[in-house]
């Protein structure tokens, strides 16, 4: 029965000149994610049309820009094709129903309100058992008059909202295997960026599982953002020069900067415009205001950190929400958890990082050796043929 969907675009409309930019990355988005072909779209400013299919609908719940989508019956746009149908549609398991006409088509002979009411009437005529409720109907049906042809559809699907992917620069994003960095970065997809993934991973100790659960995120991700880079760090031999320090609570704190010193590296040479994290503030001591300090400073790229103030369960939910909990939750070894001193520094300064760094004295030469031999650079698609 339905020929089409109806895709609106919600927050797009905020946009103003650029309006039109972001409704062709858009369209762009949906063509590659339902794999729909241009020539059977229809885009318009406010707008987007695809064919029905129940295939395109569950794949319309991966595109980020979307306010709702509606699958829709086209017709012609003439009064008797337009009852025909009306009253072809099955309202048995309906006891209440309202009519709302937009007649977009200024010569069609009656306006928006008379075609309420005549259609109204034609339905309480027809179908003895319906009543006309204005407010809490429990079927509202649309009805859109356009030149060429007229819309009708009473189903509004819930979109993901935000803005399309692509729409906003690109950043680099650290991963790891926990709950929190893969929420992380669908919010950051979420907001029209695309995401880069970088990865560090230190075999033996982490195995197999741990690689192929970074890449199950990573695969699950790459669903509403097309394609994907990850880059899998081998950081094994930087974890053990830098567990030789004399100061072993700062372990972690070390490691982490030299994270984000590699991160800004890697960020750079492929035009990510900042780091993104799954940083929560005050979750673990490498998360409180003086370590995110200490660590941070050694890139001179912004630092995103969307779920700096979530509560835990905000997060889990999230990760519920979007079928990453039953990957985070997979049993594997993270490279920071086997790394973890028994006392951590919580409140970790700039000058002792350094002093420490300093006796270190190979510690930056191995971080350049490794970001030259020890990083691995993996490609995904939503086509679902990553292999991991
Ligand atoms: P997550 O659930 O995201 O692992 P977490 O609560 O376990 O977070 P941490 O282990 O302190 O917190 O990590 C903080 C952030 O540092 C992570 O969200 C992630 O962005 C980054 N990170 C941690 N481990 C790695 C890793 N092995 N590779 C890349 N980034 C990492
Ligand atoms: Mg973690």
């Amino acid at each position: 029965m339905f020929k089409n969907i109806l895709i609106r675009f919600g927050e797009l409309s905020l946009k103003g000149k650029n309006k039109m930019n972001f409704v062709n990355i858009l369209a762009q988005n949906i063509r590659k994610i339902c794999n729909v072909e241009y020539k059977d779209m229809i885009i318009q400013i406010d707008r987007i049309f695809i064919p029905f299919s129940a295939e395109n609908i569950n794949n319309l719940n991966y595109v980020f820009g979307i306010s709702s989508f509606s699958p829709v019956i086209k017709i012609d746009s003439d009064l008797s094709t337009i009852e025909t149908k009306l009253l072809s549609i099955d309202l048995d398991k309906y006891s209440s129903f309202k009519i709302n006409c937009r007649r977009k088509w200024k010569e069609f002979p009656m306006n928006s309100m008379e075609l309420n009411q005549h259609l109204g009437n034609l339905i309480l005529t027809n179908k003895k058992n319906l009543k006309v409720k204005v407010k809490d109907a429990d079927i509202e049906v649309n009805v859109e008059i356009h030149a060429d042809f007229a819309y009708i559809f009473w189903e509004k699907i819930k979109g993901l909202g935000g803005l399309p992917v692509n729409s906003s620069g690109k950043v680099l994003h650290l991963l790891s295997g926990g709950i929190d960095s893969p929420v992380a970065a669908l919010e950051m997809i979420k907001r029209g960026v695309k995401v880069n993934f970088l990865s560090f991973i230190s075999p033996p100790h982490t195995d197999e599982t741990t690689i192929k659960k970074i890449k199950m995120i990573v695969n699950e991700l790459t669903k509403y953002q097309i394609e994907s880079r990850l880059f899998l760090f081998n950081y094994t031999d930087l974890m053990n020069y830098i567990g030789l320090t004399s100061n072993q609570a700062y372990k972690i704190v070390l490691m982490r900067r030299s994270f984000y010193r590699i991160a800004d590296n890697i960020a750079k040479k492929f035009q990510c415009l900042g780091i993104s994290n799954g940083e929560n503030l005050g979750q673990v001591a490498s998360q409180t205001l003086e370590a995110m300090n200490t660590i941070h400073s050694q890139t001179t790229l912004p630092i995103y950190q969307p779920l700096l103030t979530n509560d835990k369960i905000e997060t889990i939910n999230k990760s519920e929400k979007f079928n990453l909990f039953q990957i985070s939750t997979i049993k594997a070894c993270e490279t920071c958890e086997i790394f973890a001193p028994n006392h951590p520094a919580t409140k970790p300064n700039n000058e002792v990082a350094i002093q420490l760094e300093n006796e270190l004295d190979m510690l930056k030469e191995l971080e350049k050796k490794s970001l030259d031999e020890n990083v691995e650079l993996c490609y995904f698609n939503n086509k679902g043929n990553n292999k991991y």
